[in-house]
């Protein structure tokens, strides 16, 4: 039996063993396969990551070139700024500036004060000491010792005494040549005794352009050029002359509005006793000038010329 059996396993056994063999060699194939597979797929995935790692890599350079170029054109700014004048730009802004603050405001502002002397003439000589500037005085006839001291002590301190008539009387001045003259003279006697000399400035009653006189106003203008006077009216108005008494404020604002008008500006004050808002309001106006950098002056020689009469009048 068991040589029988040996015969039957020496028979089949290599059958047995090939079949074996072949049937672990297909496990092994399927298994190796399906490795294959995956490996495949792990590489396409890879591929896939390495693509996205290009456009990555692609889009990061595309941002460095963009901030390459951003870098040039900011050098080229940088050389650009580099090559103008900044001195010049400066130059050209205060040009500019003085340009426009020549329009905005005048070369150069005169303070006139009309009919006194008074009481408040003492207090206005004292806020213009204060701030350092001179006015201009266009002063008429008082027989008041004290008040008659003022003349003296505009002329001393500095600032144009001017005439403006002796009685201020309107029906009198301009009722005639002679009457204009003989109060001329009266004035200019004044205030000769009182400080040496007649003043060279004159300021018609109610100005050059007043509408009272009897006669032409060149008639009593060749009065004054025959003894080389010059007259001046105004072309700022305070706006204190009225009745009742303007306050502060307004005279302020008066005062300051219209100076961006006028390449020079001479604005017109009151310094009579019952005045008492315009010595208010000087202070205020003053540095509202001074402030913008604009000259306050007297009167003299190179002063425009600022008057209102014309050969119609
Ligand atoms: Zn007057």
């Amino acid at each position: 039996m068991r040589v029988h059996r040996l015969k039957r396993l020496l028979l089949f056994g290599p059958y047995i063993v090939f079949i074996i063999t072949l049937v672990l060699c297909m496990v092994l194939f399927a298994y190796l396969r399906r490795e294959d597979e995956k490996i495949e797929a792990l590489e396409e995935e890879i591929g896939h990551i390495t693509v996205n790692q290009n456009g990555l890599i692609e889009k990061v350079s595309s941002v460095d070139s963009s901030v390459d170029e951003l870098s040039s054109a900011i050098a080229a700014i940088s050389n650009e700024l580099s090559l103008i004048d900044i001195g010049a730009i400066e130059s050209a802004k205060s040009n500019a500036s003085s340009v426009s603050d020549d329009k905005a405001w005048p070369r150069r502002v005169y303070l006139t004060f009309d009919d006194g002397p008074s009481a408040n003439t003492a207090k206005i000589l004292d806020i213009l000491k204060k701030y350092k500037v001179k006015g201009n005085f266009f002063v008429v006839g008082t027989e008041d010792p004290e008040l008659q001291k003022m003349y003296k002590r505009i002329v001393d301190e500095g600032h144009v005494l001017c005439m403006h008539s002796y009685s201020h009387r309107y029906n009198e001045i301009y009722s005639s040549v002679d009457a204009f003259t003989a109060d001329l003279d009266k004035i200019s006697a004044l205030l000769e005794e009182v400080t040496g000399s007649v003043p060279k400035i004159y300021r018609f009653p109610g100005g050059s352009s007043n509408s009272v006189s009897r006669l032409p106003m060149k008639e009593f203008i060749k009065v004054l050029d025959e003894r080389g006077i010059t007259y001046y009216d105004w072309n700022v108005v305070a706006g204190d002359a009225t009745n009742p008494m303007l306050p502060a404020d307004k005279i302020i604002e008066n005062s300051l509005c219209d100076l961006n008008e006028y390449e020079e500006a001479m604005i017109l004050f009151h310094d009579l006793a019952n005045k008492t808002s315009t010595v208010e309001a000087l202070p205020a106006i003053i540095e509202a000038i001074q402030k913008n950098g604009i000259t306050i002056a007297p009167i003299d020689d190179d002063t425009i010329p600022i008057r209102h009469y014309t050969n119609n009048n």
